[in-house]
Order: C-alpha cells, then sequence, then structure tokens
C-alpha cells in the first residue's frame, strides 16, 4: 500500500464520509453478520402480518423467562416481563439497576407492513369467477400487485363467537390468490401512475367452478362457500366480524450472486423490529429498564388502540413509575427513545429523487435520521442535537456503522414514523434504522449489513449507561 498524502489524511480526519460496513467489518463479524440475517429470514417468513408476529414474538419472550407483567408484581434488576396490547403489539421490558425515576430506554418498531385487507362483505361472483373485494393498507403503488401470487392470513370470528385462524398460500401445495391485469395488447391508453389501477381493481381471484351439475345463478360463489364453510367452519356473514389479510406468497431470500441483500414482503418495518427484540433479548442486566415496542397500525397514522398514538405506551410507562412511586410524567421526561423505522435507501436507478449527500445507502450502516414529515419539516419530530449527539456516540463506541439520511429531496414527497407520537409524550426521540430499497412494494429490498448493525446498535443503546 503506497503511503497516504498529507491531503489524504486531512481529508479522513475532518470529511464526513460513511464507510460500506464491508470495508469495516472483519470477516468474522461479517459471518456473524450472515448468521443473524438467517434469522431473520426465518421471522419473515413465519410472521407475515402483525399478528404473526406479535404471538411469534410473544412465544419466543415466554421461552426465554418473560412474564406477564402484573403492575401490582415486585420486580428486581433483571427480571423480564411482557405486555400484550390486544394480539397486535406488545412491549418487552428488562428492569434495570438504576431507578425508574432514571427513564426508561425505549426501541420502538412497528409490525404491520402495507398489504390488501378484505372488506366487511368480500365474497362475490363476476362471469362465474369468485373474488374478493379488498381495501388496501398501507401507501402502496397499486399498480405493483396485480399478478402477484398471494397468500391469506388472519383470524375470522364466528356467530358463536368462536375463532378460526386462517393461513394459506405460503406453504408448499397450498393454493395461492391472484389479482389479474389488463394484457398489453389492450391497453393502449396513456395514464398516470396512480390511475393504472384503481383501488376497486384490486379484486383477487379466488375460484372458478360451479357447485354441482346443475346450472344457475352464482354457483361458482356457492360453491366456494361451501368449500369454506367445510375448512373453517363459517358462513358468509362471518366474514363481517375477520381480519383478513392479502400479503405475497413468495418466501424470503438471498438475493446476489454474494448473497450480500435480502428480498421480502414486509422489511417495513420487520427489519426494525427483529433486530430491536433481538437486542431486547442480548441486553443482560441493562442499567437502565429497556421498553422494546413492536406496534401495530404505523402504516395508517399508528391510530387505533394498537397503535402508538393511543395511550398504551404511556399508559405501560406510568404503571412501571407506579411500582417505585415515580409519576409517570417524570417517567417520560427522563426516557430515552430511538424510532426504530426504515428509510429510503439511496437508489442509483431513480438517482432524481435523492439528494446525495443526505441519502442513505446500502451497507453504510443504520440510517440515522433526524428528522421526516414533509413541506419544510411539517409533522415531524425534529430530534434536538443534545440528543443525536449522544445517540452517535454510542454507536461509535460500540462500533456500529452509521449514516444519516433524509428521506428523499426536499419537496420531494416525505413520509413519517412513530416518533412524533412517543416525542409528544415528553421522551427523547430520533429515528434510527435500515435502509430498503422498493419500500412499500410487494418485495423489498435490504442489505445484510444493514440488518446486523441495527442490532449491534439498538442493543448499545439498550445498554448504554
Ligand atoms: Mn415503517
Ligand atoms: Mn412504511
Amino acid at each position: 500500500m503506497s503511503k497516504k498524502t498529507q491531503e489524504e489524511i486531512l481529508k479522513e480526519e475532518l470529511f464526513y464520509a460513511p464507510q460500506n460496513a464491508y470495508y469495516v467489518c472483519d470477516d468474522k463479524e461479517i459471518a456473524k453478520v450472515n448468521k443473524f440475517c438467517e434469522g431473520y429470514i426465518d421471522f419473515l417468513n413465519a410472521c407475515r402480518t402483525e399478528r404473526e408476529a406479535n404471538a411469534f414474538v410473544k412465544e419466543l419472550a415466554i421461552s426465554k423467562g418473560y412474564k406477564e407483567f402484573n403492575p401490582k408484581g415486585k420486580y428486581k434488576a433483571g427480571d423480564k416481563v411482557y405486555y400484550d396490547v390486544h394480539n397486535k403489539s406488545l412491549i418487552l421490558t428488562t428492569f434495570g439497576k438504576k431507578s425508574i425515576a432514571a427513564g426508561t430506554k425505549i426501541v420502538a418498531a412497528h409490525i404491520d407492513s402495507p398489504r390488501l385487507d378484505l372488506k366487511p362483505n368480500p365474497l362475490y361472483e363476476d362471469e362465474e369467477l369468485g373474488y374478493f373485494k379488498t381495501h388496501y393498507y398501507g401507501g402502496i403503488k397499486k399498480y405493483q400487485w396485480p399478478t402477484v401470487p398471494l397468500a391469506l392470513h388472519g383470524v375470522i370470528y364466528r356467530k358463536d363467537g368462536s375463532c378460526v385462524t386462517v393461513r394459506i398460500g405460503d406453504e408448499a401445495g397450498d393454493p395461492k390468490f391472484v389479482i389479474t391485469d389488463l394484457l398489453p395488447h389492450l391497453d393502449r391508453e396513456d395514464r398516470s401512475m396512480r390511475k393504472v389501477i384503481a383501488g376497486e381493481a384490486l379484486n383477487i381471484l379466488i375460484g372458478s367452478r360451479p357447485f354441482g351439475k346443475e346450472k344457475g345463478d352464482k354457483l361458482v360463489k356457492l360453491n366456494l362457500m361451501k368449500l369454506l364453510n367445510e375448512k373453517y367452519g363459517i358462513v358468509e356473514s362471518d366474514f363481517l366480524s375477520a381480519e383478513l389479510e392479502a400479503v405475497p406468497a413468495f418466501p424470503a431470500s438471498d438475493i446476489g450472486f454474494d448473497r450480500s441483500l435480502i428480498g421480502s414482503y414486509g422489511h417495513d418495518d420487520r427489519v426494525c423490529a427483529y433486530p430491536a427484540v433481538m437486542a431486547a433479548f442480548d441486553a443482560k442486566k441493562p442499567e437502565y429498564t429497556t421498553v422494546t415496542v413492536i406496534t401495530d397500525k404505523e402504516e395508517t397514522g399508528s391510530d387505533g388502540n394498537t397503535g402508538l398514538q393511543s395511550a398504551y405506551l404511556k399508559q405501560f410507562i406510568s404503571d412501571l413509575g407506579a411500582l417505585e412511586k415515580v409519576p409517570g410524567r417524570d417517567v417520560l421526561r427522563a426516557s430515552e427513545c430511538l424510532s426504530a423505522d426504515v428509510n429510503a435507501g439511496f437508489d442509483p436507478t431513480f438517482s432524481q429523487a435523492f439528494e446525495k449527500n443526505n441519502s442513505a445507502y446500502l451497507n453504510k450502516g443504520i440510517v440515522l435520521t433526524k428528522y421526516t414529515g414533509s413541506g419544510g419539516k411539517g409533522g415531524t419530530n425534529d430530534a434536538n442535537a443534545e440528543f443525536v449527539s449522544k445517540i452517535r456516540t454510542i454507536f461509535d463506541k460500540s462500533a456500529t456503522v452509521w449514516q444519516v439520511g433524509e428521506l428523499g429531496k426536499v419537496d420531494e414527497g416525505g413520509g413519517g414514523t412513530v416518533a412524533k407520537y412517543i416525542a409528544n409524550l415528553g421522551v427523547s426521540v430520533v429515528d434510527v434504522g435500515v435502509p430498503v430499497l422498493s419500500m412499500h412494494a410487494p418485495f423489498e429490498i435490504v442489505a445484510k449489513t444493514d440488518v446486523y448493525m441495527a442490532w449491534k446498535g439498538f442493543k448499545a443503546f439498550l445498554e448504554s449507561k
């Protein structure tokens, strides 16, 4: 290697230049990256919806000694509890050595992803083909969803109150479902991206065989309803009390000859939820009480009693405070939070949407996003410099590879996370997460090193003194 010039030495010292993790990590650490991501791929394939992620993590936590939180309980440093929020959001807590008055360390990610929900009365027949009507959930480019194999996940509550779980389309041998598209030969009209496929055209094809041999009206629908009755014990009105979600039916997989990337449905935001949960498990005997939140409803604005605009986090932290007779507001004011959510990775094919100096790049580690929002920082938690300073020190000390990034060019668009809702409680918050390509598409891309760095960074934060 040739000797560095004075200019090169000075540049290294003075310029901000985030590094590619492959230049920073030794081969031993890259082996850890790959191992960690094997677990993440299994998680992605096991959990296609927020309910499934909630159940999976809860079961895993119980197997690791977590007990259901008891507001009247007595806890000591190192004790582990979980707090379930209507089967869709979950909090994991490890009690710290310090008093709760010192505040908590919160990592909050979301486990809902954009998808197609069935309407309350979804089943119909048109020209002897059977369909489900859908209402899309979250921000999608609707044209991406036709001609993609779909699976169906969720729950149906029958008239008598009993529940049946639905999970069909992912296992070998399962039938799949699909939304059709118009052939190119008959589709010559120019139209904007938003008009290529209308919301009411997202109809899922589910069958074509009529019941019996006698011709008649709605016999395809009848045959489908009969099959559903046999398989799930339901009648048509039971759809009214169901939550059925159509999600892409292809599994997560390595992408690229070098296997450095992962393609999957639902990286946003399970790519932060999984490292957050693993960091919670791995942070042993933390100084501060840790609060790991995996929440529902982020993609639709965090409303509803399982979203972070509701009171559940505030109430849980108040309950933690009450154990030591510390007012909840004092605990919140002293608490710090990483809002763990994805950001857009710089995509060279669509460079026009990004500002190069303030974009997140794949393999350059987790992205610290000081503010989100749109239109002149509208609707954002803009993390204060004091707190950002604290977090960057934690990342640097733990050799976590990280970078800063904004969501695209100024006035190009924008988006939000749960950060502002947690900030509204008085907590210090900043967004930290994994850069993603093709965000909100049926098949999103992340880099393995960034997934691992999320775990490393979250763990360092939870263990910070
Ligand atoms: Mn997200
Ligand atoms: Mn999202």
